[in-house]
């Protein structure tokens, strides 16, 4: 597979554009984060280069590595992340990042309210659910989205929407259509769903936030999911 990355971009934007038709709804409303973990910064730059600027992280150590230098050459990076925190990283993610989407936990809402009053910087987060409640993912229980609201809003912490990673091999439109109605339930408007095998599926069901990454850089190297 040797198309070029400008090409895979034109592909995943068209893609997206087809599907929010097919939903009738507007491509503004829709944002591609481009998940560059693992990805140098050629890789980042010839992303860059084409004008796009909305990017995805899932370890804190690697962005602190890499974005400081993109950002001395873009000054209007948005950057994503989209990985497990642990509360000790919870100072370095409020500075480096833009919007988290991976709160889950009461522990690290209290940590980020912290770094975020101490840096006055306070970032849009989503709030993340264990859609398919499974033993060892990330994400609240759908039970405690509630609960968790309520306390982002004592602490100050901006929660924009949802976000959710389904099971693997489970199809997942039903996943993305409980998310949807989760999100209006609880009246929040944005939902970060979708990655390189569903995102249409998910921008038909609501997505606004697709979170992609093999589909515009190609294949990452195995171990590192
Ligand atoms: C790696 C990752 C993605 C992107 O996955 P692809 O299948 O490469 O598109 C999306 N979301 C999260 C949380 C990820 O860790």
């Amino acid at each position: 597979m040797t198309e070029s990355p400008r090409k895979m971009l034109i592909d995943v934007q068209d893609n997206i554009t087809l599907a929010a038709k097919r939903a009738q709804r507007a491509i503004n409303d829709i944002n591609l984060i481009a998940v560059s973990k693992t990805r140098n910064s050629d890789a980042i730059l010839s992303l860059l280069e084409q004008g796009h600027r909305s990017f995805g992280e899932n370890r804190v150590q690697e962005a602190i590595e890499k974005w400081p230098a993109l950002r001395s050459q873009y000054d209007d990076i948005e950057l994503h992340y989209i990985g497990q925190l642990q509360s000790n990283k919870a100072a370095e993610a409020v500075a480096i990042f833009d919007v988290i989407h991976s709160l889950d936990r009461i522990s690290l809402l209290k940590a980020l309210a912290k770094e975020m009053k101490q840096a006055q910087r306070y970032i849009p987060c989503f709030l993340q659910v264990n859609i398919g409640d499974e033993e060892q993912k990330g994400g609240c229980a759908l039970q405690d989205i509630a609960t968790l609201l309520e306390a982002a809003v004592h602490a100050n912490i901006p929660i924009i929407g949802l976000m959710c990673i389904p099971p693997a091999d489970r199809e997942v439109a039903p996943f993305f259509a409980l998310m949807a109605k989760l999100a209006k339930d609880h009246k929040l408007t944005k939902l970060s769903m979708g990655m390189s095998s569903d995102y249409e599926i998910a921008v038909t069901l609501g997505a606004t936030h697709v979170r992609v990454g093999t589909a515009l850089f190609g294949m990452r190297a195995q171990k590192d999911k």
